[in-house]
């Protein structure tokens, strides 16, 4: 099972199949798990999704970006998306990833691409969430977001559970918003546990810690083992609704995504858009080799 995970973390990051699949338009079954190219597809896309009681956050795919036009040509489509979420009052935020903004080039140019956007969403009370990366982009993440969170307040990370310093950082992020995930890029022993078990074991800790101490809590995941955990945890310890909502990505799960929207839990669903597709769906192919399932079936029903 792990020789499958690391040869789909590999293709993940090969540069020129990249750069290559922004090309081909969406391909090997990713239409299942994208959810278009434009921004007309994605609104159609979200529109939906709002017609049936779920919000959206919205990646405008892209990620270990190395050139500074690249990252301002990336600021500019987010910018178009924050003016799409407004302009079509659509219930949605955005999901960035700092990578893409240019956090490999420059600290200042990136945080200043960042500032840009929280700036402008800011005005339109938009939420924007910075997704997180691998453990070398973690620090410089959060140092940008403590930046920034200093004029706005409208931001929010993911703490990911695999990392041995994630109850740390909860506790030091505690009045943010956060989505608490278990983590999906391979990280070395020294830094994360590698354990299913253990992993699991620290995610659930450091949901409970959260939903009783901290600010708004997205719980993100697809396993309903967990998600069982949760609603019997919130049941116990009164803590209502409003607190907190579950989030899990486009294309998966859809019937217990909408079973917990009609039982009225705020639902959150992940939305991927743009031509940068290829590195989101190869991990997606990583963390449950299952998922080739998706792509065969999209193969032959065309
Ligand atoms: P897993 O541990 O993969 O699965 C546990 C069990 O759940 C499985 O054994 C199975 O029984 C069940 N299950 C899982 N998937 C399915 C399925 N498709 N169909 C049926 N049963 C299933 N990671 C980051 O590192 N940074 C981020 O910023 C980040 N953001 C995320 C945002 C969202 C909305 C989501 C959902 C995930 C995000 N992730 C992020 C990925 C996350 O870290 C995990 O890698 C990913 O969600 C897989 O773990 P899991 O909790 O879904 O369940």
């Amino acid at each position: 099972m792990n020789a499958t995970k690391d040869f789909f973390m590999m293709l993940s990051q090969n540069k020129a199949l990249n750069g290559a699949a922004k090309r081909w338009g969406l391909k090997l079954g990713a239409q299942s798990v994208v959810a278009g190219t434009t921004i007309e597809e994605m609104v159609e896309s979200i529109r939906k999704l709002n017609a049936e009681g779920i919000s959206a956050t919205i990646d405008n795919l892209g990620e270990f970006v190395f050139e500074k036009e690249e990252a301002l040509q990336a600021k500019q489509q987010i910018l178009e998306v924050i003016d799409a979420i407004h302009q079509h009052q659509l219930d949605a935020h955005i999901s960035l990833k700092p990578t893409q903004l240019g956090l490999d080039i420059d600290y200042k140019f990136c945080l200043e691409n960042l500032r840009d956007i929280v700036a402008k969403a800011h005005d339109y009370t938009i939420f924007v969430n910075f997704d997180m990366e691998d453990h070398s982009h973690l620090q410089p993440s959060f140092d940008i977001l403590e930046e920034l969170h200093q004029d706005y307040d409208n931001i929010g990370t993911v703490i990911q559970a695999y990392f041995f310093r994630a109850e740390e950082d909860l506790e030091k992020y505690k009045n943010y918003r956060l989505r608490i995930v278990k983590g999906a890029y391979k990280e070395p022993a020294e830094l994360a546990y590698q354990e299913k078990a253990e992993i699991d074991a620290n995610y659930i800790q450091l949901i409970e810690y959260h939903l009783l101490h901290g600010k708004f809590t997205s719980i993100a995941t697809h396993d309903h083992h967990v998600i069982n955990h949760v609603l019997q945890f919130v049941n116990e310890h009164n803590i209502p609704n409003s607190q907190f909502e579950f989030q899990m990505l486009y294309g998966f799960r859809k019937e217990l995504q909408l079973e917990l929207a009609k039982k009225g839990y705020n639902f959150c669903t992940y939305v991927p858009f743009g031509n940068d597709w290829y590195g989101y769906f190869m991990r997606r192919l990583a963390e449950r080799p299952q998922n080739l399932n998706l792509v065969v079936r999209q193969t032959f029903n065309k």
